[in-house]
C-alpha cells in the first residue's frame, strides 16, 4: 500500500517537504478486517489545521502516521458478512491506495446510475453536507432572503448558492478568485450576481452586488470577506461561519473585523459550527440531493488529480484556488 505521511509540521504555507511517501507491505487479513482499493481521495482545507499541533475540534495529523481524510473505495476482500468483495464503502482512512483496517470503519453506500464514486466526497457527500447544514440550520435561511456566500465557485459554496436558490432566496450573490469562476456562478451555477474578489476591495463590490443589503452570509474565507457581509447585512441578519481559509496559512493571528458594533445595531447573529455534528442530518440531506440531482436542479463540478502520487500538489492547488468544484485524487 502507498501511502503519505506527514514527517514535520508547516510553518505558513506547507511544502513538499513536510510530507513523504512510504510503501507498506500488507499482511493477510485478520478476522473482522477489511481491504479496500481506494478509488478517491479527498484533500480538504480543513486539512491544514490539522497539520498544526495545536488543541482543535480535531486533533492533529500524527508525525510520520499516514495522513487520514474522506475517501471512497471497493471491497477487494473481506472477512465479514455485511461487506462484501464489490461493495463501494466510504471511509476516513485517507490518503493510501489500498486500505485494510477493521470492517466497523467502513460504511457501504448504495452507487447511484450515472453519478461517479467521487461524488461521495463531494456534492453527495461532507462538502455539500455542510453546505446544507450550514445554510438551513445554522444561518436559518428563510424564503425570500438574500445570501451571500464566498469561496463560491468551491466544493462548499456551489453547493450553498444552488441549495439557497432552490430554497426561496430571493437573490444569491458569490465571491471567487478568477473571472472563468465568476462566469461560472452566473452562467452555470445559476447565481444572480458574482464577482472576483481580487478586482478590488470586497465591501464595495458586495455593495454594488447587494444594492438592498444581504440577510445571509455563508462564510467559507474570513478576513475582508466578513468585514464586507458586517457592512451589508440588514437587521437581524445571520451568518453560517463556516471557514475562513484566508487566514490557514498565516504565521501571526488574524486581525479581526473592524465593524463588529454592526453585530449589535443591527442585531446580527453569527454562528460557527463544524458539520461533524450534524451527520444524523444526512438522510434529509441526501434525499433532497438526490432528487436535486436527478432533475438537473443541482450542477456540479470537479477538479481531479491523478494518482497517490500527486496527493500533495493536489492539496496545495486546491488551498492556491486552482479547483472548480470539489477537489479529489483518482487512484
Ligand atoms: P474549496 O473547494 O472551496 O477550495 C478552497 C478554495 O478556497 C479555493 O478553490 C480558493 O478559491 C479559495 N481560497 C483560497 N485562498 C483564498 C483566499 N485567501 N481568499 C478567498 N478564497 C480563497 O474548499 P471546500 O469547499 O472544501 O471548503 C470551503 C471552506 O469551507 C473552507 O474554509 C473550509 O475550511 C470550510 N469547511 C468547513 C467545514 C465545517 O464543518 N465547518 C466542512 C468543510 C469545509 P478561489 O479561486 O475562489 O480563491
Amino acid at each position: 500500500s502507498t501511502q503519505i505521511q506527514l514527517v514535520s509540521r508547516p510553518t505558513g504555507w506547507p511544502t513538499a517537504d513536510n510530507f513523504r511517501t512510504i510503501v507498506v507491505e500488507l499482511p493477510e487479513l485478520v478476522p473482522g478486517q477489511v481491504r479496500v482499493q481506494n478509488e478517491f481521495i479527498s484533500v480538504d482545507p480543513y486539512m491544514r489545521g490539522r497539520m498544526n499541533d495545536v488543541r482543535s475540534y480535531i486533533p492533529p495529523f500524527g508525525i510520520r502516521e499516514t495522513m487520514t481524510g474522506g475517501a471512497i473505495g471497493r471491497v477487494l476482500e473481506s472477512t465479514v458478512d455485511d461487506i462484501a468483495v464489490g461493495d463501494v464503502v466510504s471511509h476516513q482512512f485517507g490518503w493510501r491506495d489500498i486500505v485494510q483496517e477493521d470492517a466497523k470503519g467502513f460504511r457501504v453506500v448504495q452507487e447511484i446510475p450515472g453519478v461517479p464514486l467521487s461524488a461521495y466526497l463531494g456534492i453527495l457527500g461532507m462538502t455539500a453536507l455542510t453546505a446544507y447544514v450550514g445554510l438551513l440550520d445554522i444561518a436559518e435561511m428563510k424564503e425570500g432572503d438574500v445570501v451571500f456566500v464566498s469561496g463560491a465557485a468551491g466544493a462548499v459554496g456551489s453547493a450553498v448558492g444552488q441549495i439557497a436558490r432552490l430554497k426561496g432566496a430571493s437573490r444569491v450573490i458569490g465571491s471567487a478568485g478568477s473571472a472563468e469562476k465568476v462566469e461560472l456562478l452566473t452562467g452555470k451555477y445559476g447565481f444572480d450576481a458574482a464577482f472576483n474578489y481580487k478586482d478590488g476591495a470586497v465591501r464595495k463590490q458586495l455593495a454594488t452586488a447587494a444594492p438592498d443589503g444581504i440577510d445571509v452570509y455563508f462564510d467559507n474565507v474570513g478576513g475582508d470577506h466578513l468585514e464586507a457581509a458586517l457592512a451589508s447585512f440588514n437587521n437581524g441578519g445571520r451568518a453560517a461561519l463556516c471557514g475562513a481559509i484566508s487566514v490557514y496559512n498565516n504565521t501571526e493571528a488574524p486581525v479581526g473585523p473592524k465593524n463588529m458594533a454592526n453585530i449589535i445595531s443591527r442585531a446580527l447573529t453569527l454562528k460557527g459550527f463544524t458539520v461533524g455534528g450534524y451527520f444524523g442530518r444526512m438522510p434529509a440531506f441526501a434525499a433532497e440531493m438526490t432528487e436535486w440531482l436527478k432533475n438537473g436542479d443541482v450542477v456540479f463540478d470537479e477538479t481531479v488529480v491523478d494518482g497517490i502520487d500527486h496527493a500533495v500538489d493536489a492539496f496545495f492547488a486546491m488551498m492556491n484556488g486552482q479547483n472548480t468544484g470539489k477537489m479529489v485524487v483518482r487512484i
